[in-house]
């Protein structure tokens, strides 16, 4: 059976279903993008928080005291009693521990910083920026930064003002963690999650392709099968496997098929005897030539004939001369079986093959068949009708069916003059 390419019900099948995969996938893929980054932004945020109140802490219990500057050219640092100027270990320790850079600002100006710039000389003596100096020195609140650009590196910054006892601010703690820290702890949360993503839509669109593939081919050869019963191909037959599908489609395919059988037999058929008509009488016999004549088999075709059959209409009625002809055609077919074949050749005229039969025994069937004939009574109201027939049968010694067929008719003929109820060969 011709096949073709996927039709456009595949394609908008694989549409309908991968589409909706694909938007629903990115979504996921955003709406977690977004909710990984704000819960990565606000762990930070608190990590920073915790350093920077440890840090303020630290410096309280072991420098007790405020923030001052003393000197008159070269200002030094002290809280408390203690200069601070330089003392880095601390802050250092803590950067090596987390990471975190550290400053500490005397009022806008860095005094103590753990950040570098490319010669590796701390950034002592440079300012804060500007929105900083706004919010925390002169808001006086702490306050938490997603962007903040210092010497060229962008930060995750948390600062918070510093006080004195009298609660005054007097610098601001810095505590910051580098952008690019942070960005690569979020890709390595978010790339799992598009591969998983990724990986999931293409298993279920795999799945789906399969399925629409398999769906679309069984439509097509349903499609192709009804195209060809349309032709008039009444041989065309369907895959076992869709016939067997315990879904719609396998009762759309049986459904057609039963539509075929229905079709062949108003096509092959008589209607009223239920015999082969002479159409397919025709087909049968050439069939019969055909395959006796490659096996060197012999084969008889007799046509056979109720006798005076217009005088059963006559007397009885039409409707009864149907129940005749349905009564013996039944006869002529069981009779025939495993023999050949009976076709109704027209009215009251049949038409009887021999396969792999010859003439001899044809003419002796024939007659055990009359026989049946003359015995038969078909009752119809409170009438027993009897019937004779009489048959032409000839040998199978030409591949010419017209020839045949003349032949067994002028043999009819001869009986028909003869007195009837015989069988001449
Ligand atoms: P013969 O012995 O010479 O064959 O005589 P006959 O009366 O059988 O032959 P004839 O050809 O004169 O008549 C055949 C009749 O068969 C005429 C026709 O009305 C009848 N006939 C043909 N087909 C049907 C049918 O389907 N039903 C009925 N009831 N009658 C039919
Ligand atoms: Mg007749
Ligand atoms: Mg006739």
């Amino acid at each position: 059976m011709r096949t073709r390419g996927k039709g456009k019900i595949g394609y908008i099948l694989q549409a309908i279903n991968i589409i909706p995969l694909i938007a629903f996938g990115i979504l996921i893929l955003l709406l977690g993008t977004h909710w990984f980054t704000r819960a990565m932004h606000s762990e930070v945020e608190q990590d920073l928080r915790n350093v920077s109140a440890s840090l303020s802490n630290m410096l309280d219990a072991l420098h007790p005291g405020d923030f001052k500057l003393v000197g008159d050219v070269a200002y030094r640092l002290y809280k408390g009693e203690d200069d601070l100027t330089g003392r880095y270990a601390l802050i250092d320790r803590i950067k090596e521990n987390t990471g975190l850079d550290i400053t500490l600002f005397y009022q806008d100006t860095r005094v103590l910083t753990t950040i570098k710039d490319n010669e590796g000389q701390r950034i002592v003596g440079s300012g804060a920026p500007e929105t900083v100096i706004k919010d925390v020195l002169e808001g006086g609140e702490s306050r938490f930064y997603t962007n903040t650009v210092i010497y060229g590196v962008s930060y995750f910054s948390y600062y918070t003002p510093l006080y004195n006892r009298d609660g005054s601010v007097v610098g601001i703690l810095f505590v910051g963690k580098p952008s690019a820290n942070v960005e690569a702890a979020v890709r390595s949360s978010v790339y799992p999650l598009i591969y998983t993503d990724i990986i999931l839509i293409a298993i279920v669109s795999l799945f789906t392709f399969i399925y629409t593939r398999k769906f679309v081919s069984c439509l097509l050869q349903i499609h192709e099968f009804l195209r060809e019963v349309s032709t008039g191909n009444m041989n065309a037959s369907l895959d076992d496997k869709i016939l067997k599908r315990p879904d719609e489609l396998g009762e759309i395919a049986v459904s057609a098929l039963n539509m075929q059988r229905s079709l062949r037999t108003l096509v092959d058929r008589d209607a009223l005897t239920s015999l082969s008509n002479r159409r397919s009488g025709d087909i049968r016999l050439r069939k019969v030539i055909e395959e006796c004549s490659a096996q060197n088999a012999p084969f008889c075709v007799a046509i056979g004939d109720i006798d005076f059959f217009k005088k059963v209409n006559d007397t009885y009625g039409h409707e009864c001369g149907d129940q005749v002809l349905k009564e013996i055609s039944a006869l002529l077919r069981q009779h025939m079986r495993q023999k050949g074949f009976v076709a109704r050749w027209g009215g009251e005229e049949f038409l009887l093959v021999f396969s792999h039969i010859d003439l001899d025994t044809s003419y002796d069937l024939l007659n055990k068949l009359l026989e049946e004939i003359r015995k038969k009574r078909v009752h119809y109201n409170e009438a027993d009708i009897r019937v004779t027939m009489t048959f032409g049968v000839t040998p199978g010694n030409s591949h010419d069916i017209k020839e045949l067929l003349r032949n067994a008719d002028e043999k009819l003929y001869e009986g028909k003059s003869s007195g009837r109820d015989c069988v001449v060969k």
